[in-house]
């Protein structure tokens, strides 16, 4: 069962991956933090847009977009807005993008370029694939795992076509994790503190706040509210106007639907607006080149009065989401930025007035997804022990076994809600019923753990220890709430009980169990083979005996058989030492192969049918 040391292994790389609807990133841990992973002009940011040109080719990112305006119907971007979602439900959304958006087989919405359509993941993937080129330039070595980051409100299906765009793209998503959840961490809010948090974040197209609760290492997403249509794009709109004014009032025409004039109209708002970030006033000379030129000025007092509605539509989600999540605007611990656009210090104001609190700056708004999701990957990847996992269980879940060893169902860090079924039968011969005693934690033994409560299952028919076949559920949902099913599939008999498993447990305790664990992993491991010894010596000793029972076997032969058993069955009865009930369950097994395995397997089985009075399938 022990093995030497294997020899040592470079883990694989696992990046964090931000796959926004504006600009996508990946990020890799890096000391205690992480750093996000830029290309060869130290950009990290990648726009998620796809151009594809008439003459066949594909361009995705910063290229892309420059071209969004001069091919509009070949430009695909916001492609999350219809990832996982039916035709039916991206209807209105569809009709707003310069792009065609048909629907296909089976109610689902493809994107037509010419000739040729492509599903949204195929999209997505295009992204991916371009994030996972950029993250193996910079880190010279070839990317295959990863961690994504999608809306805390994304449902099942828009979590699984986000998973299948990473397959599409080469890449094995190792796990799907909530946005906020790695921003809060991205700000060193790893879950060792309990309290709450406001995750605010405003991107280029859409509005997120998600209040989240940190509970023993566990985040809860207890609210969210947004705007799937409020983000920085609107504020470059409303400049937009400005210049576009500003221009007329000086060249006279202008014709504004010209898209290389929109583009640069465009692109010059957008940076009007990220120096008015830093700056009390910018001013821009647009050179148009026949269609004119102007210098124009905007204050920030300006920009703040034109964008002041907007962000009054974010507050207002702020204070309904504060209110869904049953706490107070005052009470939060936390106030979390994220996304490019709140970068604008109206935002940051606004919020501060609200919520009477500062919000944290000391990370970069747009890449705290990214950053958080890295930090999150490499506790996947095994390197950080420390580090208590998030959306997850705490500590692992099992059932007391025989002979007081547990077994774990559910494993420590698993996402919720999830769910897992295994087979468990009787130890004892005509046992009618059965106690399941439910423990959490990460040691071996059920006396190092923490007992949740225990349950009967009765009403099981008199069998052979064995045949019973009792399936035991073990579900978590998303609540953290675990409810533990058992069912003798024979009968139908059924039992349940319902456990809220961090309740009382405060996150010392969690962290205490799970250094614990570490630490006694030896001796627990000891613990357990005993056990399992044990286990194994008494099932030899009953099986021999009923085996001999039956069979027909020279004296000679018997003789030595039964010398051994009565060996092993003293060993058993004096509580050995795991060495001495080694030997002696070798010492049977030594014997009993001289014995022709069929002579045992027709004993057994003629056993079971005299037992039970039926076939024993
Ligand atoms: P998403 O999450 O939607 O993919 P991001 O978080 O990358 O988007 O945010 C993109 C938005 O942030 C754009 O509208 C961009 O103009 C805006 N932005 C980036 N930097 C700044 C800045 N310094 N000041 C104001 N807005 C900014
Ligand atoms: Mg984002």
């Amino acid at each position: 069962m022990t093995s030497g040391q294997p020899p040592a292994q470079k883990r694989p790389l696992v990046i964090g991956i931000d796959l926004g609807t504006t600009n996508s990133l990946a990020a890799i841990r890096a000391g205690r933090g992480a750093r996000v992973l830029r290309d060869q002009h130290a950009q990290a940011l990648i726009p998620s847009v796809c151009c594809w040109l008439p003459d066949g080719s594909t361009i995705v990112g910063a290229e892309a977009k420059a071209l969004r305006l001069q091919h509009p119907d070949r430009t695909v971007f916001s492609i999350k807005r219809l990832i996982g979602r039916s035709g039916q439900e991206v209807q209105a959304e569809a009709a707003q993008l310069p792009y065609r958006v048909e629907i296909a087989d089976r109610g689902l919405p493809r994107v037509r370029i010419g000739d040729r359509t492509f599903s949204p993941e195929e999209i997505s993937a295009l992204i991916l694939r371009q994030v996972k080129a950029t993250a193996e330039q910079a880190l010279g070595q070839s990317v295959q795992q990863a961690v994504i980051t999608v809306p805390a409100w994304f449902d099942d299906a828009q979590r699984h076509a986000t998973k299948d765009a990473a397959t599409l793209a080469g890449l094995d998503c190792l796990r799907i994790v909530n946005e906020p959840t790695a921003a809060a961490l991205a700000y060193g809010i790893d879950g060792s503190k309990d309290g709450t948090a406001l995750v605010y974040d405003l991107g280029g197209g859409t509005f997120d706040v998600s209040i989240l609760r940190i509970e023993a290492g566990v985040f809860r997403v207890l609210a969210t509210a947004g705007d799937t249509h409020l983000g920085g794009d609107d504020f470059d709109q409303l400049l937009g106007e400005r210049i576009l004014a500003a221009l007329r009032g000086r060249t006279g025409a202008v014709d504004a639907s010209n898209p290389y004039v929109l583009q640069a109209i465009r692109g010059a708002a957008e940076g009007l607006k990220i120096r008015l970030s830093e700056a009390d006033t910018a001013s821009l000379q647009l050179d148009l080149g026949e269609h004119g030129h102007a210098d124009v000025t905007v204050t920030r007092a300006e920009f703040e009065a034109a964008i002041a509605p907007l962000v009054e539509r974010t507050i207002a989600c702020v204070q309904r989401a504060v209110r869904d999540a049953g706490l107070q605007l005052t009470g939060l611990d936390d106030i979390v930025l994220v996304g490019g656009s709140t970068r604008v210090p109206l935002v940051r104001r606004r919020l501060h007035e609200l919520t009477g609190k500062a919000p944290h700056t000391g990370v970069d708004p747009d890449l705290a997804v990214a950053l958080g999701a890295a930090i999150q990957a490499d506790v996947l990847a095994g390197n950080d022990r420390s580090l208590l996992l998030l959306d997850v269980i705490p500590l692992s879940l099992g059932l007391l076994t025989f002979g007081g060893a547990v077994q774990k169902l559910i494993l420590r860090n698993s996402t919720i809600p999830t769910s897992v079924t295994e087979e468990f039968s009787t130890a004892v011969d005509n046992q009618t019923a059965v106690e399941l005693t439910v423990y959490q934690g990460e040691r071996e033994l059920a006396q190092d753990n923490r007992r949740l409560g225990s349950f009967h299952l009765r009403g099981i028919p008199p069998m052979p220890a064995g045949l019973p076949r009792i399936a035991v559920t073990f579900l978590v949902d998303a609540d953290g709430v675990l409810r533990v099913t058992a069912r003798e599939k024979r009968t139908g008999v059924e039992a349940a009980i319902v456990i809220v498993p961090s309740f009382g447990l405060t996150r010392d305790e969690v962290r205490q169990m799970m250094l614990d664990s570490i630490e006694h992993a030896q001796a627990d491991y000891l613990a357990r083979e005993a056990i399992d010894l044990r286990n194994k010596a008494t099932a030899m000793v009953t099986g021999t005996r009923k085996a001999m029972a039956l069979a027909e076997l020279p004296p000679d032969q018997t003789y030595a058989v039964h010398k051994a058993v009565k060996a092993l069955d003293k060993l058993l009865a004096a509580n050995a030492d795991p060495a001495a009930l080694k030997a002696g369950c070798e010492e049977l097994t030594r014997v009993t192969a001289t014995i022709a395995d069929d002579v045992i397997s027709s004993a057994v089985a003629k056993a079971l049918r005299t037992e039970t009075g039926g076939p024993a399938t």
